[in-house]
């Protein structure tokens, strides 16, 4: 097992959640999953819960926060996020600790720079996670794609990406209007050409790989987001390597390097 990397615990609709690990110890970026398949999947990638230091989250949503006072009250673990995110997450008797966007901070071997982004949550966050010299960038759960966001994502050496929704299969689908209108709106989720357009931008020389998350099932298919985003980021003349994290899977070890 690689002694630096992030995985994939689960993406999608159906809970969300990354395990970042350094040198033996690490943290939990969301918890969307019950505490129980947590420490399954933990387990996939040779993880213990006595190893994890922290639970941090991105913002409030169910799909991002279910198992997480479950796990952390089990096993003694604090709760960071902005404290919006926090105010708005049922954790009743957990240590919290509040983060600010932009504001670094160390847990372990792991630094991680929490930045804004726009969703219709209370006061949502991405991250990137600096191991060495080593940078991973999580960003899923964005409504748009602003400079600032690829300011924060340049240079990262593997970067996740939403590719939440095909536009053509968003509008042709069953969803209600306004739903549809909210997931394509500026607080809403990104588009397939939105995460070639971030994958491109953010994209350097150091960039090796992609892992694109939080597919809908409803509204978009592993193959679409695929073609989309490598048809973009080819545009850059980079060697990077694409490749979708399944709605609902554990995926990885992503060695970070
Ligand atoms: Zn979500
Ligand atoms: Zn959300």
């Amino acid at each position: 097992m690689h002694e630096d990397f992030v995985s994939v615990l689960s993406s999608g609709s159906s809970g969300n959640s990354f395990l970042a690990m350094s040198r033996g110890r690490g943290v939990l970026i969301d918890a969307g999953i019950s505490c129980r398949e947590l420490e399954r999947r933990m387990s996939l990638f040779g993880t213990e819960p006595s190893q994890i230091d922290a639970v941090i989250l991105t913002h409030e949503h169910t799909d991002h926060v279910r198992g997480a006072r479950r796990f952390a009250e089990e096993f003694g673990i604090p709760i960071y996020g902005s404290r919006g995110t926090l105010a708005l997450t049922p954790l009743q008797g957990i240590e919290t600790v509040a983060i600010t966007p932009s504001r670094d901070l160390t847990i372990g071997h792991l630094h991680l720079r929490p930045f804004k982004v726009r969703h219709f949550a209370a006061e949502p966050v991405a991250f990137s996670v600096t191991i060495g010299s080593k940078k991973a960038s999580i960003a899923s759960d964005l409504g748009c794609v602003t400079p600032s966001v690829i300011d924060e994502m340049s240079d990262s050496n593997i970067m996740f990406v939403e590719a939440n929704y095909d536009e053509n299969m968003l509008l042709s689908g069953a969803y209600p209007d306004f739903l549809k209108r909210t997931i394509r709106g500026d607080h809403g989720h990104l588009s397939n050409d939105d995460a070639g357009i971030l994958s491109r931008k953010a994209s350097t020389r150091r960039t090796r790989r992609i892992v694109l998350v939080h597919l809908s099932k409803e509204n978009n298919t592993p193959k679409r987001a695929l073609e989309t985003v490598e048809r973009d980021v080819s545009r850059s003349g980079l060697n990077v390597e694409i490749e979708v994290s399944e709605h609902g899977r554990a995926s990885g070890p992503f060695a970070l390097g």
